[in-house]
């Protein structure tokens, strides 16, 4: 069963004491990551980590926590890092929950990374939280793109939205918390076609092992709960995914 993890920070910190071991982990058990940066350092680390590992594809952007930071310079560097050939622009968006950059940069620093994403043909892989109406307006204004809403926790109306901008739905450990019966019953009644597996790692591990730090091999554990969802074996949910992420992001596997 090959499985593919489409939103990791594998250059995070929390990964410095076991990396190698864990990338190594990743390659014998079938399990493919798509590692998203969140500033420039981390988008060139994206770089460096996929040419190492033949099983590890980046995506170059800057968070919108980061947002306060962006301005001509930076998104001439990204988009420099993005031709080295990354497959994704992201991660970008609004974060109106931490708000840890003022919303007007976020907003501003969100839609130059949608133009980017045009300009250059590529994806893009998209953080929201607490600023649904806003992040659909840009989304609308700016596209058509193709692109993932990372992290998805929302309802049936709020998938609908998405998919109805040609979006994917990353799906990751938050499926499997019990307060979540809204997201399971919105992915009961999506096209398939249209779901990416994730971890977001190491943030947000499943169920089993919350207030641990998550990585690319428990994304088996999602893939379960979609399986358990849509009525099938894992081995197909992960089959289903797998195309799914080749199609959006063009990789080959
Ligand atoms: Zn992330």
């Amino acid at each position: 069963m090959r499985l593919f993890d489409t939103h990791a920070h594998l250059d995070f910190p929390q990964f410095d004491p076991d990396r190698a071991l864990l990338l190594a982990a990743m390659r014998d058990q079938g399990v493919y990551a798509l590692n998203v940066g969140v500033d420039l350092k981390s988008s060139q680390a994206s770089l460096r980590l996929s040419m190492e590992n033949p099983n590890v594809f980046p995506a170059c952007g800057i968070h919108p926590h980061e947002a306060k930071v962006v301005g001509g310079e930076v998104l001439a560097e990204l988009e420099g890092l993005l031709r080295r050939g990354a497959v994704a622009v992201g991660e970008c968006g609004l974060d109106f929950y931490r708000n840890l950059s003022p919303r007007d940069a976020q907003m501003e620093a969100f839609r130059a990374q949608l133009r980017l994403a045009k300009k250059l043909d590529l994806p893009v892989i998209l953080h929201e939280r607490a600023a649904w109406p806003e992040f659909i307006s840009a989304l609308r204004e700016e596209g058509p793109v193709r692109g993932v809403v990372h992290a998805f926790s929302g309802d049936l109306p709020k998938a609908q939205e998405a998919l109805g901008l040609g979006l994917f739905l990353g799906i990751g450990g938050p499926v499997t918390y019990p307060k979540n019966e809204g997201l399971r019953q919105a992915l009961r009644r999506i096209p398939q076609s249209r779901v990416l597996l994730e971890t977001d790692c190491p943030y947000l591990p499943p169920q089993p092992f919350r207030g641990q730090r998550n990585d690319p091999l428990k994304v088996k554990y999602v893939a379960e709960a979609l399986a358990g969802l849509w009525g099938m074996q894992p081995a197909e949910v992960a089959e289903i995914t797998l195309e799914n992420a080749r199609r959006l992001f063009g990789v080959s596997l």
